[in-house]
């Protein structure tokens, strides 16, 4: 039989935007299992949406708190009043927890760690795991939205606004509920990535029985213990980036950083707005590569950027070779409506651009052959991603590999091997980005 669902109660307060943050907040909690109750006796925890508009909005919103902890007793605060949380927390100190407004998730995440929902296959709508488009054994993993940089050649800015981070305990239990619906690797996405929590101020939440904060390597470091591949994408060269590359080391979360440097011409990248100097990011990758020699560094440039001369292409081309980048992906500059760059001057001829391009290719494509080579004769460990019809062999994908953007490497074998499964493979051989191995008898 079916344990009942745990069921919330719902004061709403103050204006008509209030009240769609209500409804956003009851649609998400529905959606996900919970019951609602119109009576503080029929509730298992009330959420009281909060105004903060006037003095009287202050005073009646304080006031519906008190009421709700005196019939209920277990309230959590949220809306315009959650930014005076000192003022609540004075009023009624027994209030579980106090959010902002358009806080949903925090509110939700909130409700998760004073309420949690038990996950029953037979009820839920919902797998444990949330809908994906993704194959059983891998997950995308959105930490925030948004972006603070305002790079001359994006508009994603524009278009998704400043950057909005999630709270580190929505975005674990989230990983979480992945890994116990069968989810070997996390992909951590976002617009930037080592800039998680700064819009916060890196502001904690309860995650089990400590406190967590919404920052890069407290997350990274929690993301670790959940005993599933950790892979980062979307990482600026930040100075605090060194500590995440220490977890790398201690293997807790895979040695691999995709990082979108763009450039490498400190002119091209001034016009570009990146906020890297490309002297102290070579100084940084070394450093990286002493901290965790196993690192791969995938990357994406663009050439033919308005201003580029055949020097700043040479500064790149010399840049990848130095840098050892990995896994480099390179585009042709597009005049994109409504980025700035199109007002830029010295717009490059797309002759011009389509020879850097070629000419970029050869070097990536020698770099990758090095690579290739280097790794023939070793012993490595690589995820299972299932038969491949065309090759007739199993795909893998080893700890330098991210699906969808890097390389493969295809395994004859007589026995069946599960997708998601993790073995020991030796590489044989290869060419391109496609390599051979053998499964490893341990
Ligand atoms: S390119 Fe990336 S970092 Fe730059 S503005 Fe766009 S989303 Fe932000």
């Amino acid at each position: 039989m079916s344990a009942k669902a745990p069921t919330i109660g719902v004061v709403s307060l103050g204006c008509p935007k209030a009240l769609v943050d209500s409804e956003r907040i009851i649609t998400r909690l529905r959606s996900e299992g919970y019951q609602l109750s119109g009576s503080y006796e029929g509730a298992d925890l009330v959420v009281v949406n909060t105004c903060g508009f006037l003095d009287s909005a202050k005073a009646e919103s304080l006031d519906a708190i008190g009421e709700a902890i005196a019939e209920n007793g277990k309230v959590i605060v949220t809306g315009c009043l959650g930014k005076e949380e000192s003022l609540i927390r004075e009023a009624h100190p027994k209030v579980l927890e106090v959010t902002g407004p358009h806080q949903y998730e925090a509110v939700v995440g909130a409700v998760h760690t004073h309420l949690p929902q038990v996950h029953d296959p037979k009820i839920d709508l919902v797998p444990e795991g949330g809908f994906r488009l993704t194959p059983r054994h891998y997950a995308y993993l959105k930490i925030s939205e948004g972006c603070n940089n305002r790079c001359t050649f994006c508009i994603i800015p524009s278009i998704r606004g400043d950057l909005v981070s999630r709270p580190a305990n929505a975005v674990l239990k989230e990983a979480e509920s992945l890994v116990k619906a069968g989810v070997k690797e996390l992909l951590v996405i976002s617009q930037d990535t080592s800039a998680y929590g700064v819009d916060v101020k890196y502001a904690e939440s309860k995650w089990k029985d400590r406190m967590v904060r919404a920052k890069f390597y407290d997350l990274c470091k929690e993301l670790g213990e959940l005993g599933a591949w950790v892979r980062l994408h979307y990482v600026y060269p930040y100075p605090h980036v060194d500590e995440v590359v220490g977890l790398m080391a201690e293997g807790k979360i895979l040695p691999y950083l995709d990082i979108p440097f763009q450039h490498a011409s400190p002119s091209v990248l001034k016009a570009m707005r990146r906020p890297a100097n490309q002297d102290k990011v070579l100084d940084r990758i070394k450093a990286w590569r002493k901290i965790c020699p196993d690192l791969t560094i995938r990357s994406s440039f663009i050439v033919g950027f308005p201003g580029e001369t055949e020097d700043d292409f040479e500064t790149l081309l010399d840049f990848i070779e130095e840098a050892e980048i990995d896994r480099a992906g390179v585009f042709k500059y597009e005049n994109v409506e409504g980025a700035p760059s199109r007002d830029l001057p010295g717009h490059v001829d797309q002759d011009d651009v389509n020879d850097r391009y070629d000419r970029f290719m050869e070097v990536q494509t020698t770099l990758a052959h090095q690579r290739l080579q280097s790794m023939i004769g070793k012993t490595v460990d690589a995820i299972c991603d299932g038969w491949d019809e065309d090759a007739e062999a199993y795909a893998f994908r080893t700890k330098a590999d991210a699906p969808e953007i890097d390389g493969v490497t295809y395994v004859d074998s007589d026995d069946e091997i599960a997708e998601g499964a993790i073995l020991k493979l030796e590489i044989l051989g290869g060419e391109g980005h496609e390599m051979v191995g053998a499964v490893v008898d341990d």
